[in-house]
């Protein structure tokens, strides 16, 4: 399908009737009906606009809580009732599917792990067949893969499933993160290039993996003018059943998003700088996390050289990594002297750190 005809069938009627950026917010899990209701009681219905809550959790490992099943739908059901907000759970098949659309549960959102899986969105595109009301809600696949990603929406699409969200939680990374799963807000300005009509909702609570952070990235959602949050609340949040570390309760959930600012200028040259700037921020980050692992290496090498009794510095094999990297460098459009100037600091701390 191409791109231009995707990014025109998407239906954004279901996000254009709320007037400020959306909220969702609930547990990660639902536990008990009174969880559930207390919950939801306690959210302002001024500042959230849908209820959330897991119903199958996806469990890295097993024997973990997965989920309370097929009753918790009927906990949703009350909410919507009783509160008014509109009600949504995460699907990962067909069934998880038809027993939503029998509690009318509002809106279906499918999980990192499912759109990783081509078959999986395929199940899920089939079984919503005939459900043009239904809102759907992507999260980026675990791993950052824009056209894995697209491709979801175009199952779904093809399907004649317009109303269509996407939400950032982050992606999966090896490498030591402050993050639980790492945002990538470049990956997300093109992704949104590609689909400008897109509605485009963060998820703090599963970028963080804790309390502490979410503000933060709320915020970095609402300066780059993402439509909404996704945010985990809790009655209890310290006896949480899944996820506990990132959950706030209803009242902190409040007094964060009273603290945030919207900014709804569509040209604003300040808006431009911070955008590149935390472009910029990021990939610094990534560049100290691999010079970490660089020296962490080195030190390897350092005790290894040592019990081998091999001299440290190895003219020929510097020679070489010099020219190699120059060579890639210069092809990316690097100049000559900067790659020096870097490489021969990089290895003079190499080496320093072998002696050591
Ligand atoms: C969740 O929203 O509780 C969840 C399991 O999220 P993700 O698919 O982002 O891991
Ligand atoms: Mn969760």
């Amino acid at each position: 399908m191409e791109k231009d005809i995707l990014n025109n069938s998407i239906d954004r009627s279901w996000i254009d009737q709320f007037d400020r950026p959306l909220t969702i917010s609930g547990p990660c899990s639902a536990e008990s009906e009174q969880q559930i209701m207390e919950t939801a009681k306690k959210l302002d219905p001024v500042y959230v606009q849908i209820f959330r809550a897991g119903i199958w959790k996806p469990r890295t490992r097993p024997n973990n809580f997965e989920g309370i099943g097929k009753k918790g739908l009927r906990w949703l059901k009350k909410v919507k009732e009783d509160t008014g907000l509109m009600v949504s759970t995460e699907v990962a098949n067909a069934e998880h599917v038809k027993l939503a659309k029998s509690f009318d549960i509002d809106v279906l959102w499918i999980g990192a792990r499912s759109t990783a899986s081509p078959f999986t969105i395929q199940e899920i595109a089939d079984s919503l067949e005939g459900e043009e009301d239904k809102i759907i809600l992507v999260k980026n696949p675990i791993h950052p893969d824009i056209e894995l990603w697209i491709g979801a929406l175009e199952r779904l699409l093809s399907k004649g499933l317009k109303k269509l969200g996407v939400i950032h939680r982050g992606f999966y990374t090896y490498k030591t993160s402050k993050y639980r799963n790492q945002p990538n807000w470049n990956l997300l300005f093109n992704f949104r290039k590609i689909l400008p009509r897109i509605p485009v909702i963060c998820d703090p609570s599963h970028i963080c993996g804790n309390k502490e952070g979410i503000f933060e990235i709320a915020e970095k959602a609402y300066r780059f003018r993402y439509d909404g949050l996704m945010i985990e609340s809790h009655c209890d949040p310290d006896h949480a059943w899944s996820d506990a570390k990132q959950q706030i309760t209803p009242v902190y959930l409040l007094n964060m998003l009273k603290k945030l600012t919207y900014i709804t200028t569509t040209f604003d040259k300040k808006k431009d700088l911070y955008d590149f700037r935390v472009f910029i921020d990021e990939i610094d980050e990534n560049i100290i996390h691999l010079l970490a692992d660089r020296m962490k290496i080195s030190k390897k090498l350092g005790f290894l050289k040592k019990s081998e009794d091999i001299t440290i510095f190895q003219p020929n094999r510097w020679k070489s990594i010099m020219k190699k990297s120059i060579k890639l460098g210069k092809e990316l459009g690097l100049s000559e002297k900067i790659l020096e100037d870097i490489f021969q600091l990089l290895h003079k701390e190499s080496i320093n750190i072998q002696k050591d």
